[in-house]
């Protein structure tokens, strides 16, 4: 049974308390306001990427890190952005922080990113992309923002106009890195950044390093410490493994249809955040669905009485965080539900590890959108 030391023996969650020290936002040095913020999107705790790419960044480092859309990487450069900000009036201020991205809906998403994250920052992002009036930019630089995250065409026509002030900038990212150098902006690239001031950060974000990114990388960034997402290696036990692609809107159609189909006997749904775990929670009751929820905010005693509920079979589904699930052990369970695709091939692994025990089959399915899709590719790969 448990090991004689107390100190060792599991809690509810399964962590013993010499193995809990895992990282938290707080620990990474990010102040009140994000936090805040944090805590409103229900995100519960740093993902791989975000637990070593922050502290770094907040110290000042360049960085090379190898991560996918899907790991948590836009929140990984932009709260140290967000943190080091230098306050004061931003009225016709030069930005701060400069992100390139390969696409104009990666910059928007970026962008709206920063909002988010900084709202109780008052933070201004401003996206600027080919195929939108520029005048709108243009006023919207005049007035003054904080980051502007940008393809590299309209960023290189911004500064050609003399519309964009790089003097100020203390930040620089490349996101999906690779991706832009697939797209041909490698010269734009460099011709940006050595119209930056020398003494900047910068920190490229990259799913793949092929050749050109890493010599980019060598040619521009002084020093980088590396992040690489960890990729499980474990194997994956008997289980049947489904995906089914499905468009955003229709993902708790599609759930339905998924649970009506398979008659789980018992069932975790995995979610990413609290608020979602509630949700659709609250969403799956609603249509009359034997569901229960778990996650970090609830207190040990309403813990207790979900676990009860599910072991007992009264609940056949229960959706959680992964936070919330870790360490779970109840036999028995039938079907992992990956609702929304986890951060990284390990996290998929220790989500679908909780189906199929004890020689039992199991059955895991997952719905990914089409935005999830290379999140999906890079799991696919990793677990072989
Ligand atoms: P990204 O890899 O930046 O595209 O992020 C993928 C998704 O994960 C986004 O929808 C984020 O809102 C979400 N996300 C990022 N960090 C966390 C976190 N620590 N906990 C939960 N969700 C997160």
């Amino acid at each position: 049974m448990y090991d004689s030391d107390p100190a060792a023996r599991p809690d509810f969650w399964g962590k013993t308390r010499k193995t809990a020290m895992t990282t938290t936002f707080a620990d990474l040095g990010l102040s009140e306001p994000i936090l805040q913020a944090l805590i409103e999107l229900g995100y519960e705790e740093p993902t791989p990427v975000q637990a070593q790419a922050i502290a770094l960044l907040l110290a000042g480092s360049d960085l090379i890190a190898q991560a996918q859309t899907g790991t948590g990487k836009t929140a990984a450069f932009a709260l140290p952005i967000i943190e080091r900000l230098a306050p004061g009036a931003r009225a016709g201020r030069a930005p701060q922080a400069l992100v390139m991205t390969p696409t104009r809906e990666l910059a928007v998403q970026v962008a709206e990113a920063f909002h988010t994250y900084g709202r109780h920052r008052g933070v201004v992002a401003l996206p600027v992309y080919g195929g939108q009036p520029i005048e709108r930019q243009l006023g919207a630089l005049k007035r003054g923002v904080d980051v502007v995250v940008g393809t590299p065409g309209r960023l290189l026509d911004h500064m050609r106009r003399g519309t964009l002030d790089l003097s100020a900038l203390r930040t620089v990212i490349l996101d999906e890195a690779d991706e832009m150098f697939a797209m041909g902006f490698v010269e734009d690239i460099g011709s940006i950044l050595d119209a930056t001031p020398a003494e900047r950060q910068t920190a490229l974000f990259s799913a793949t390093m092929p050749g050109p990114v890493a010599r980019l990388a060598s040619a521009y960034l002084r020093e980088p410490a590396r992040v690489t997402v960890g990729v499980a290696g474990g194997s994956v036990p008997q289980i049947r493994q489904i995906c089914y692609e499905v468009g955003g809107r229709d993902k708790f159609e599609a759930l339905a249809r998924v649970l009506d189909y398979e008659q789980p006997t018992s069932a975790i749904v995995f979610c990413r955040t609290k608020l979602e775990v509630d949700s659709l929670g609250d969403r799956l009751v609603g249509r009359a669905y034997p569901a229960e929820t778990l996650h970090g905010d609830l207190s040990q005693v309403q813990r207790d009485r979900v676990m009860q509920r599910f072991r007992a079979g009264q609940a056949e589904i229960l959706v959680a965080t992964d936070v919330a699930a870790r360490g779970l052990d109840v036999e028995q369970i039938s079907h992992v539900i990956n609702y929304d695709i986890p951060h990284d091939p390990e996290n998929y692994v220790h989500r679908i590890g909780r189906t199929g025990r004890a020689g039992r089959t199991g059955c895991a399915i997952t719905l990914v959108t089409p935005r999830e899709r290379r999140g999906l590719q890079n799991i696919a790969r990793a677990t072989g």
